[in-house]
């Protein structure tokens, strides 16, 4: 055991006495409850802190980011841990905010008050009892502040724009352990970041959001098709991306068709979700049926249970990624394309089965009207997303389904003028800080804001 790790390890220690009573102090890394709390969705780069500290309320969070600034120990936030970056190693502590789980819906405002360690399905039970609908993510177990503060794409997109179009306020443990409440009108500078950037300011403990009635019916439909179906499905998918309508979310995908085990043979299949009644809904699947789908599922969707078909996406452990490409224009022969690197993939690498190409796309209308526009988001001109999932259950076989996952994106952007190409923030931390928040003013601004509120980089060096 390294002298930092021990000493890490013992100033969390000695940090106990400060916190409240309900807080917990995880370091016996060889201890099933330590092992359990370092579970992320992915093994990707995962690493072993020298502390895993569970603050049980906002003035935990202060106590633990003022200790580890007086005693130099680098630390990570993590909400869901649905991204591969919410992991630090031996020396630093991760601040894990899973107990932050209060919830409020305010019927007569319209808005939802939010903790920390709330994640998707919990949110979407509240406000579906509540008879509301609310930005949230895809999967239930992602954190939503995570989701959020990356921009946060969700079926709402179309109808009400990025879930931080309904940001209201959000407080925030800052980097010198002072409370702050940005919004429109305290510490706007912050509130811009936030918005698209919020990962590298500081630990938002909570966040106030607007919450949308739910006036409609909702429904799922999927068509699924054969490889041999592809160019029609690709033209009928480019027809309903084309027709822009705001009221639905779609996405289609390349994978292993859902019920035959053992298979590499994939399918595409095209979901589209409609805030709308079925026959209406229909009108919009039209194209997708005229191609005959080998099979459809078309349901009535309760929000509360709209994350249910992620599940298996969902679960945590293994070799994942995310890799993704933004799309100004859908065309056909992208669709065309992934089939053929994911057959490729496949073919050489059956231990990446699991790895599944993505397209999503909503009405860009909404994106563009909703909320407060002025954003450190500066994707609002991309309505349609090429989201790749490397997934796999060898070492080797996960490396070859990223290359082929960055080869497909590298051939969609060698089409793409420089300043068209971009990488959804919510995907990536690695990646081109260009193409994560395009135009140097974007940059500028972002390296201005945090030069403020974190010049010592605690929360990443990002931006500086
Ligand atoms: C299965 C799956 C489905 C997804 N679906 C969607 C989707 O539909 N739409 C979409 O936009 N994105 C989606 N994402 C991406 C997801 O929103 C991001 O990966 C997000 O960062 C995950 O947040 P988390 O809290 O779960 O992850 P974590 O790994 O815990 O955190 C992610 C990052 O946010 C930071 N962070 C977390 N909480 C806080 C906080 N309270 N204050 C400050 N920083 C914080 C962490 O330090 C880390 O850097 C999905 C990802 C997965 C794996």
């Amino acid at each position: 055991m390294s002298s930092e790790h021990s000493n890490a390890a013992e100033v969390a220690h000695n940090l106990a006495t400060t916190l409240s009573d309900k807080a917990r102090i995880t370091t016996d890394a060889s201890s099933a409850e330590f092992k359990e709390l370092l579970r992320r969705w992915s093994d990707l780069n995962i690493q072993v802190p020298s502390a895993i500290i569970e603050p049980n309320c906002e003035e935990d969070i202060v106590q633990i980011v003022k200790h580890a600034a007086k005693h130099n120990i680098p630390f990570v936030a993590k909400g869901g841990g649905h991204s591969t970056w919410s992991t630090i190693g031996s020396g630093g502590w991760i601040i894990d905010l899973s107990l932050l789980r209060y919830i409020s819906i305010n019927t007569s405002e319209q808005t939802a008050t939010i903790q920390a360690g709330v994640l998707t399905k919990p949110i979407n039970e509240a406000v579906t009892n509540a008879g509301f609908m609310i930005h949230t993510a895809n999967a239930a177990n992602v954190g939503h502040i995570g989701f959020l503060l990356g921009g946060g794409s969700s079926v709402l997109l179309g109808l009400h724009g990025l879930a931080i179009d309904a940001l209201i306020s959000a407080r925030v443990v800052t980097a010198n352990g002072r409370i702050v409440i940005a919004s429109a009108i305290e510490n706007v500078d912050l509130f811009w970041a936030l918005k698209g950037a919020g990962q590298y300011f500081g630990i938002v403990s909570e966040v106030s959001v607007k919450i949308f009635p739910k006036t409609t019916e909702i429904i799922s439909w999927a068509c699924i098709y054969g490889p041999h179906q592809i160019k029609e499905a690709s033209k009928a998918f480019k027809e309903v991306i084309d027709a822009g309508d705001q009221k639905s979310f779609g996405a289609a995908m390349i994978t292993l068709p859902p019920t035959f085990p053992g298979s590499t043979m994939p399918v595409i299949v095209v979901s589209v979700t409609q805030f709308r009644s079925e026959a209406e809904a229909e009108k919009v699947m039209k194209p997708l049926l005229d191609v005959n789908p080998v099979a459809q599922m078309k349901r009535p969707i309760d929000f509360s249970n709209l994350t249910d078909s992620a599940d298996k996406i969902d679960k945590k452990g293994g070799l994942k990624s995310n890799v993704s490409c933004g799309l100004k224009t859908f065309k056909p022969e992208y669709l065309e394309n992934a089939l053929g690197a994911w057959i490729r993939l496949v073919d050489e690498h059956p231990d990446a089965a699991s790895t599944f190409f993505m397209f999503i796309w909503a009405s860009k209308e909404a994106m563009n009207t909703f909320g407060d526009q002025s954003s450190a988001y500066t994707h609002r001109d991309i309505g349609s997303w090429s989201f790749l999932w490397p997934s796999a259950t060898t070492e080797d076989a996960f490396q070859a389904a990223v290359q082929s996952s960055e080869d497909f994106v590298a051939s969609i952007q060698s089409g793409q003028e420089e300043s068209e190409k971009a990488i959804f923030p919510n995907h990536s931390r690695v990646k081109s800080v260009e193409q994560r928040y395009r135009g140097e003013e974007t940059r500028r601004k972002l390296g201005e804001v945090k030069r403020i509120w974190d010049p010592e980089c605690r929360f990443t060096s990002q931006f500086l």
